[in-house]
């Protein structure tokens, strides 16, 4: 078995640079090349996991099939491979630290005194070589959060400089990505911070290989030279990263600026045939010459920040490209819509969808959404907590059932139409003890999600503690709404859908995991066709 390789992607100079978009299109080159890619993030916080967290702290929370709940990059790294991720793509300081406390109180340590170095780097070093000792893949890419110069990332940076004095430099690459950025006062980029944080790289034993240089103006030849002198790489190892219209751009951008050749090369590997992006390029032209344009309601409450949504927003761009259609996506606060303003406010869009959530703010905003949907034949589309609340919605209105809700938002509801699952009511913490992952999905025939699969057993990811309360069924299917998908072997209710509407599906996972370039995901992609129908 060939011994896989590493490859590493620091940030300097400030956050959000986009090193998960760089670890993807790299990955995406490579594995346009043929080589078996993976990508994995290491993120230096306390968290176990960041499925504790509120979405405005990180953004979205992504779920693997195996039921990791993970960095939302994740799901960038799918989108772009179209290759799943799982438990071990995603690793956090917390879980470290849980790690190597398990082994101390196990006795494991034989007396020694546990410390960062060896302990928590050995842990650490052990983590980033998991896929790449699974044999299933020849380059593994690992993005450490954070920036170079944080207190939380030492041990990280001081692993890979292990790794590398254990692997040498053509088995372990590190890409540095950074900021240069323009004064417009001076006319000029700048250099300088750049040199700054590859020094104190430097001061770490790790001399970059490669440095990728987001910039919104183009880097001149002189200050190539600058940074190649200054920063101790060669001149063609400084790869040039402009802003760009669309995250989708940059494998190409990438490829143009030679990214995967350098990084072949420095790793010793052959650059077999050109790589075949030839469905990258078709998709990005879809995505560039839109017929027709639909306008879509997300209403939810996580608005103020687009990354909450990140996976439905991009589940979006897939299904519109897919479709030849240009979708506008219109986040909606649903604590601002009452019984007097939502046809007002959601006047002109073409399909309304409601989000997954937490918790009994911006509830009533989403009955009222939903309900100005149905009444007036809108295409629906509600996610987890969205489907959750057609059921609400339906009970209320439809079936009049005065008062019926979900157990999380009042506990005492005479129609607890929607409540705890069984297996839930007697856990105490809150972390990784949802129901989560991959589960099956039986479809009924006939139904509307059946013609957008085109098959009756399906698999999706869950996040969620609540589930469809069974004792409703008759009444809620008497009345038109059905269940349309359930689970094979607990015959929990996956999918609701209303017949005699123009498209009305609500799904107890989330769809939008799933949805890759490659594999638009059928509900987005009928969703959206739903509306341009309309
Ligand atoms: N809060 C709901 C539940 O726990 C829905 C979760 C979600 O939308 N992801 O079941």
């Amino acid at each position: 078995m060939k011994k896989a390789k590493y490859i590493f992607v620091t940030g300097g100079v400030t956050s959000s640079l986009g090193k998960g978009i760089v670890a993807a299109s790299l990955a995406k080159l490579l594995q346009a090349r043929g080589y078996r890619t993976t990508i994995q993030k290491f993120d230096p916080y306390i968290n176990v996991d960041p499925g504790t967290l509120n979405p405005y702290e990180h953004g979205e929370c992504y779920v693997t099939d195996d039921g990791a709940e993970t960095d939302l990059d994740l799901g960038h790294y799918e989108r772009f491979l179209n290759v799943p991720t799982s438990q071990a793509n995603n690793v956090t300081t917390g879980r470290v630290y849980q790690t190597v406390i398990k082994n101390e109180r196990r006795g494991d340590y034989l007396g020694k005194t546990v410390q960062v170095i060896p302990h928590i780097t050995d842990e650490i070093k052990r983590r980033m070589k998991i896929l790449g000792e699974s044999g299933k893949y020849d380059i593994v890419i690992t993005e450490i959060g954070g920036t170079v110069g944080d207190i939380e990332s030492l041990p990280y940076i001081e692993s890979i400089r292990q790794l590398l004095w254990e692997k040498s430099h053509e088995n372990v690459l590190v890409v540095h990505l950074t900021l240069i950025p323009y004064l417009k006062a001076a006319g000029e980029l700048k250099t300088k911070p750049t040199q700054h944080s590859v020094k104190s790289l430097l001061e770490l034993g790790i001399q970059p290989d490669i440095l990728v240089c987001r910039a919104e103006r183009p880097i001149t030849p002189e200050i190539r030279k600058k940074l190649a002198l200054f920063c101790n790489v060669q001149a063609n190892a400084v790869i040039e990263a402009l802003d760009l219209k669309s995250i989708y751009e940059a494998p190409l951008a990438m490829l143009k600026e030679k990214l995967d050749k350098v990084v072949l090369s420095k790793l010793k590997l052959q650059s077999k045939s050109e790589p075949d992006l030839s469905q990258w390029r078709e998709f990005l032209f879809k995505l560039e010459h839109p017929k027709s344009e639909v306008s879509i309601a997300l209403v939810g409450k996580y608005v103020a920040l687009p990354d909450a949504y990140k996976s439905i927003s991009e589940a979006f761009i897939h299904a519109g490209a897919s479709n030849d259609c240009k979708v506008r996506l219109t986040y909606v606060n649903s604590e601002i819509l009452t019984v007097e303003n939502v046809a007002q406010k959601l006047k002109g869009f073409t399909g309304i969808l409601v989000a997954p959530g937490f918790g009994h703010r911006g509830i009533e905003g989403k009955l009222e959404a939903i309900r100005f949907a149905r009444e007036q034949n809108i295409p629906f589309f509600g996610i987890c907590l969205g489907m959750q609340c057609a059921v609400i919605e339906f009970a209320q209105n439809v079936c009049g059932l005065t008062g019926a809700y979900s157990t999380e938002m009042d506990p005492n509801t005479p129609f607890p139409v929607i409540d705890l699952m069984e297996s839930q009511k007697d856990l105490a913490q809150k972390g990784g003890t949802m129901r989560l992952g991959s589960y099956d999905c039986k479809i009924s025939k006939n139904s509307t999600v059946m013609k957008a699969y085109g098959k009756s057993l399906i698999s999706e990811r869950h996040r969620h503690r609540y589930e469809f309360n069974d004792r409703y069924k008759k009444q809620i299917e008497d009345a038109g709404m059905i269940i349309a998908g359930y689970n094979p072997k607990t015959g929990l209710a996956e999918i609701i859908e209303i017949k005699n509407h123009s498209w009305f599906v609500g799904v107890q996972f989330h769809p939008e995991l799933k949805s890759t370039v490659s594999n638009p995901h059928p509900l987005f992609v009928k969703f959206v066709k739903a509306c341009m129908e309309k």
